[in-house]
């Protein structure tokens, strides 16, 4: 009796050490199993479902936090009717040839510069759900600043207006800027973070520069120091790398700071 007292009592001592730490088994296990090809262990998907009650672009408070449970702020879930009716029409536009079943909502916790919390949200590829959720979980973590994460949806699917408001989005269902091909955002494969401190930046042949959003030609010379800069190297750079994921910085022929794509 008394052993098996003190066995529960080790167990929980145990367990409660162990929530302390940054364990990001999960993660791991996520990452190792999209080598492996089983893309449907990779599509998990939490037990809580809470598309109606999460307030993505709100602050949150560090009670909130408490009483969901750190678990439940980081998590997969499939498209509901309250997400699908919130997308069609706008990212999910019409002709769109992409099944629901095939994205996912995923539920994160983010820091701004300031370094306050906030409730973010994307809609992304299943292939990569477990990967951003990870990702965004260890960016907030290391207080990595974003600034903003509420879907696409709430610009009207406006890709320079929600970059304009230095948006984080993933999945919209649109052509490349400039061409007929569609984007890897039409997949939910690609996403673009702070946009508006990363923008996209063509140089034309007779020397003029083209960046998107326009209003963000100061940051398109990336020797500067400034807010939500990515840059090689840094964290964010790092985690997305490390999942195979590409760097539109690292392009050639553009450079698309904000985008990193698999
Ligand atoms: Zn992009």
């Amino acid at each position: 009796m008394v052993k098996n007292v003190l066995y529960t009592l080790s167990f929980l001592l145990f367990s409660s050490l162990a929530m302390g730490t940054n364990d990001y088994s999960e993660c791991n296990e996520g990452y190792v199993s999209s080598i492996g090809g089983e893309m449907e262990k990779n599509a998990g998907c939490s037990g809580l479902t809470l598309n109606n009650g999460w307030k993505a672009g709100k602050e949150a408070d560090s009670t909130e936090v408490a009483r969901l449970g750190i678990d439940n702020c980081f998590a997969v879930e499939k498209i509901d009717k309250t997400i699908a009716d919130r997308i069609r029409g706008k990212s999910y536009k019409d002709g769109c040839n992409i099944p629901l079943d095939n994205l996912r909502y995923v539920r994160v916790l983010h820091r701004d510069y300031e370094g306050r919390t906030l409730y973010g949200e994307l809609i992304c590829d299943k292939s990569i759900a477990e990967d951003l959720k990870c990702i965004f979980h260890q960016l907030y973590d290391a207080g990595y600043p974003i600034e903003r994460m509420v879907l696409i949806d709430n610009y009207g699917a406006d890709d320079v207006k929600s970059m304009s408001d230095n948006n984080t989005s993933c999945f919209n269902y649109r052509k490349v800027a400039g061409s007929n091909s569609l984007s890897k955002h039409s997949l939910g494969k690609a996403i673009d973070i702070n946009p508006l401190y990363n923008p996209y930046v063509k140089k034309k042949n007779n020397g003029t520069m083209v960046v998107n959003p326009e209003q963000s030609r100061k940051y398109a010379l990336r020797n500067g120091k400034f807010r939500y800069k990515i840059e090689k190297g840094d964290l964010c750079y790092r985690l997305f790398k490390s999942r195979g994921f590409r760097w539109g910085g690292e392009w050639r022929t553009v450079k698309d700071y904000q985008h990193f794509e698999k």
